[in-house]
């Protein structure tokens, strides 16, 4: 709980695995609303939930689209959430292969119909905060499309990197140096230097860590589009962007459905992309569950905790309810590690939390459970869950053991 007047937030305890700042991933066509308004040559198009709109859509956009998966992750294309539709009824069929795909764990509950783009060539740009430099890095090639990993380990030479000095920014200068160093063909380069300045423009102004078209799209009649967009924004940055918030609001997939949800029921839960359902008690507690699942995950074919999930101190049956039943509706979870350390709260009122959250959930309780307990009242809190026999239940002493069991479990 946030005591009152403290300036702290649950937002501000989220654990962060990566290392990195916290920052607001946008969906394509969040990412092409943001390039529209600093005049980045755009085509927004339609975004539907219903298959059944898409044909409207299409109608809209002139007839043949391309039809493309929103989701916070990239490879669409190559997982086959990026379709063309030479008709409206078409777009109609396409979508309804697209919606409801699993792209990278997350599902795809809305998409982008677009007009579909006469494609002559595909370039790669990007920027983004260099954090080894204290500066700015330019990202460009023109041997965009692929994915960049690619083009970086395969040819490293058709990657121009060119770094910027953020007390000067991407001036005149600057634009034309990045534009010759990316080798951008001499008939687009006056657009392509348009392009590179507007693009700094989101950059700078929308307080972004990344900003990434790929592909880069020279089209038929010789004009440059932007046909992709992947734009992180800084969240630090979000006090100075009030109409930033309306991209978070947006986010209703997976593993935004989870977290409000845990959010509404006061849980402090993160979504990970693992297997292994997490639950502890006490932050510091669940951090090192995080890492022991990993480790032990590295014995069972690599399988990775599910999520954080920290539910205080008072473990009581409705929280333990609440926590499991946020946890177990996640697709990716195929077994729960729940962690405790008996402390105000003893072990047998967790135990019994427990047998009591199991009770209420009925058979929305689904995938099997390893549980650890130690600290107060250890033995009576064993007891009580041996006595319960619960199917799924496993007991387990120690937290490696714990750990071992579930990714094993997980892994199945
Ligand atoms: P990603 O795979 O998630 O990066 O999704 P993209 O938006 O980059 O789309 C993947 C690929 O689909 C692009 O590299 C293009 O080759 C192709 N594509 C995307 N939009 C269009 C379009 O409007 N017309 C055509 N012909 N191809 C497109
Ligand atoms: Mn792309």
């Amino acid at each position: 709980m946030t005591p009152p007047g403290s300036d702290e937030t649950p937002g501000d305890q989220r654990p962060d695995p990566e290392g990195a700042d916290p920052s607001v991933d946008l969906m394509e066509y969040q990412a092409k609303q943001l390039f529209a308004r600093h005049g980045v040559p755009v085509t927004v198009g339609t975004v539907v939930t219903e298959a059944g709109d898409a044909a409207a859509a299409a109608e809209e956009q002139g007839g043949r689209v391309v039809v493309k998966a929103q989701v916070q992750a990239g490879g669409r294309g190559k997982a086959g959430g990026v379709k063309l539709a030479e008709t409206p009824r078409e777009a109609v069929t396409r979508a309804e292969d697209i919606l409801g795909m699993q792209i990278k764990g997350l599902t795809v509950h809305r998409v982008l119909v677009a007009p579909a783009a006469d494609i002559k060539d595909e370039y790669y740009f990007s920027f983004l905060v260099d954090r080894a430099d204290r500066g700015y890095l330019c990202i460009a090639s023109v041997q965009g499309g692929v994915e960049i990993e690619v083009v970086a380990h395969e040819s490293p030479e058709a990657l121009a990197k060119v770094p910027i000095d953020p007390q000067t920014g991407v001036d005149d200068a600057k634009a034309a140096e990045i534009v010759a160093a990316t080798g951008f063909p001499a008939e687009v380069a006056d657009r392509a230097q348009e392009m590179v300045t507007r693009l700094w423009d989101v950059f700078v102004k929308e307080d972004a860590t990344l900003v990434e078209v790929n592909p880069l799209a020279l089209l038929g009649d010789g004009t440059l589009e932007a046909l992709d967009g992947k734009v992180s924004l800084d969240d630090n940055a979000a006090f100075r962007h009030e109409d930033h918030a309306a991209f978070e609001v947006a986010d209703t997939d997976a593993a935004g459905q989870l977290e409000a949800k845990a959010k509404a029921k006061g849980l402090n839960y993160v979504k990970l992309d693992g297997a292994v359902g997490i639950i502890g008690n006490g932050a510091g507690l669940v951090m090192s569950t995080l890492d022991v699942v990993a480790y032990a995950g590295e014995r069972h074919n690599g399988v990775k905790p599910a999520n954080f999930l920290d539910i205080g101190g008072g473990a009581s049956a409705e929280v333990m309810a609440a926590g499991l039943d946020v946890i177990l509706g996640d697709p990716q979870v195929k077994s729960v590690f729940v962690n405790v350390f008996g402390g105000i709260t003893a072990c047998d009122a967790v135990a019994n939390g427990i047998v009591h959250a199991l009770e209420m959930l009925g058979d929305e309780a689904d995938k099997p459970l390893v549980v650890r307990l130690d600290g107060n009242n250890v033995e009576e809190g064993r007891r009580i869950l041996d006595e319960a026999d619960h199917p799924l239940v496993t007991l387990v002493d120690t937290m490696d053991g714990a750990a071992d069991r579930a990714a094993e479990l997980a892994n199945r």
